[in-house]
């Protein structure tokens, strides 16, 4: 048997994927190696990555710069813990965050994913309200149609029923919903956004710690863009009800929408912010929680005068080096540009997909662009067939999406865009 079905056999057996069946029939594709924009199957076939493995790739595969940080770090140390102690990876990447972030955040805390960051996200708005003798605050109010993350508290934030986690519900903490805005991306907050968000506020303020949601774009639940003047809107509300206010920002951060962190469409500041994805570039699993002054005083001046956190691979050292060559990297290019380009190759290409009759709408904000098909695609087929086409495209229920590297060019661009093209055009 060659090498390739042998990984695909082996893998079957004992291997978990991301919301995966053990031993499922899906397909599975065997990768050997990745360098720039391209996925290198271990039959030697090479995919052009649209994906960049779930927002996080942004310089590509394999960047010379990257590699050659964290190979100068393994020299040093891989990891060493975190309490009591500190490193220049850590303390170099604080800084820059903190300097690249909405001014009035100062205060950061390391964590290991995205969905851990929220939960810290949400541990902070509760502890801070306890130190503010308002320790009936305690729960969330959040949009339909978001995504936060996997873990309990991530999972409570997250759309209640396309949220993939319905089955937890009676587990789950009770949270506040309001629909997605409806404010398109370029406009003003139209009223019945703002009243949604004015009669929650007003009906459950005191029970609310915090109104939590992913800025302008929402990911995972459903790859949806909103206006940012609803955020000008959540700020002014959540001020008048004494609500913190947390931007999500794991997955629009680090220029995928236009702006470094897609809260600048506005014109204002959350009290918390959570990054990750492609913090690293893509090569470690790392993430943080930001915060402002006042929130992180009152946590250290309350009872117990620490915040209650604290995971074993805090601030890993090889992560911090990746994040502080990649976000080094990003700044020096001319990334604006790049993602302006991406913009304008993806949207003639996608639009073209207008026409069919299984495609609902099509989309393109900075480097996302999304297929929005009129039914949920058959993984199985779809996945297959992009493959065969030469790309990495993964979709989700209706949405077939592409958010490249930022590297791309322009001929891989209207690759990955005429692939979905041909492929949802020989469904029909
Ligand atoms: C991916 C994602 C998360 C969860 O991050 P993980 O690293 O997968 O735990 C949380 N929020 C948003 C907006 C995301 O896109």
């Amino acid at each position: 048997m060659n090498k390739y079905q042998q990984l695909i056999d082996s893998d079957r057996q004992n291997i978990w994927h991301p919301y995966s069946a053990l031993g499922s029939d899906q397909p599975i594709f065997p990768v050997v190696s990745a360098h720039g924009v391209r996925l290198k199957l271990a039959d030697d076939r090479e995919l052009i990555d649209g994906m960049s493995s779930w927002w996080c790739a942004i310089h590509g595969y394999n960047h010379p710069q990257i590699n050659q940080a964290i190979t100068s770090q393994l020299t040093h140390m891989s990891h060493i813990m975190f309490g009591g102690l500190t490193h220049p990876p850590a303390v170099e990447l604080a800084k820059t965050l903190v300097d690249i972030t909405p001014s009035s955040l100062d205060s950061v805390f390391f964590s290991d994913s995205g969905s851990v960051a929220v939960e810290v996200a949400m541990k902070m708005a509760i502890q801070y309200w306890h130190d503010k003798q308002q320790p009936e605050k305690q729960a969330f109010l959040s949009l339909r149609s978001g995504y936060h993350g996997d873990t309990f508290g991530a999972m409570s934030v997250c759309d209640p029923v396309t949220g993939m986690h319905s089955l937890f519900n009676d587990a789950l903490a009770q949270q506040f919903f309001i629909d997605a805005p409806t404010s398109e991306f370029s406009s003003p907050c139209n009223s019945s956004d703002l009243n949604n968000l004015q009669t929650a506020l007003a009906k459950h303020h005191e029970k609310i710690a915090a109104f939590i949601l992913e800025p302008v774009v929402q990911g995972a639940g459903g790859m949806r863009f909103y206006s940012a003047d609803f955020l000008n809107q959540a700020r002014s509300l959540c001020d008048q009800y004494n609500v913190l206010l947390v931007f999500d920002e794991i997955a629009t951060g680090f220029g995928r929408t236009g702006k470094l962190f897609a809260c600048e469409y506005s014109n204002i500041q959350a009290d918390i912010m959570c990054i990750g994805k492609a913090l690293t570039g893509g090569y470690l699993s790392l993430a943080a929680t930001l915060t402002n002054r006042e929130i992180s005083h009152t946590i250290s001046n309350g009872e117990p005068g620490v915040f209650m956190h604290g995971p074993t691979f805090m601030a890993n050292p090889l992560a911090c080096t990746a994040a502080n060559a990649s976000i080094k990297l990003l700044l020096e290019s001319n990334w604006q540009d790049k993602i302006s380009a991406i913009e304008s190759w993806l949207k003639p290409s996608l639009e073209k997909c207008d026409s069919l009759k299984n495609v609902a709408n099509v989309r393109v904000l900075g480097a996302i662009g999304v297929v929005e098909c009129t039914h949920a695609v058959d993984m199985k087929k779809i996945q297959t067939a992009f493959v065969e086409k030469g790309v990495w495209i993964r979709p989700f229920g209706k949405l077939i999406y592409l958010m490249p590297p930022y590297i791309i060019n322009q001929t891989d661009t209207e690759h990955l865009c005429n692939a979905i093209y041909e492929v949802l055009n020989n469904e029909t």
